[in-house]
């Protein structure tokens, strides 16, 4: 099954874009506890929160949550 990306909204475009640049120059290498998916949902968090967003930032944390126990559950 695929996530529809489209759930998800990002506060921007250009925002999402510099966050993942930024994200890319400080991790060298990504840990192999995050997905694309948290990857993608902990930078809308933390862009929201900047722009201040509380809607944007609940969404992504909501889909974040939803997202993690869907992981848990399929290490059972
Ligand atoms: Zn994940």
């Amino acid at each position: 099954m695929q996530e529809k990306e489209v759930k998800y909204k990002p506060v921007s475009k250009a925002d999402y874009e510099r966050e993942f640049k930024q994200i890319n120059l400080s991790f060298e290498k990504p840990s192999v506890d995050t997905c694309y998916t948290c990857n993608t949902l902990h930078m809308q968090i933390k862009v929201a929160t900047e722009a201040e967003n509380m809607d944007a930032k609940n969404e992504a944390e909501n889909n974040l949550k939803e997202h993690q126990e869907r992981a848990d559950l399929a290490y059972q």
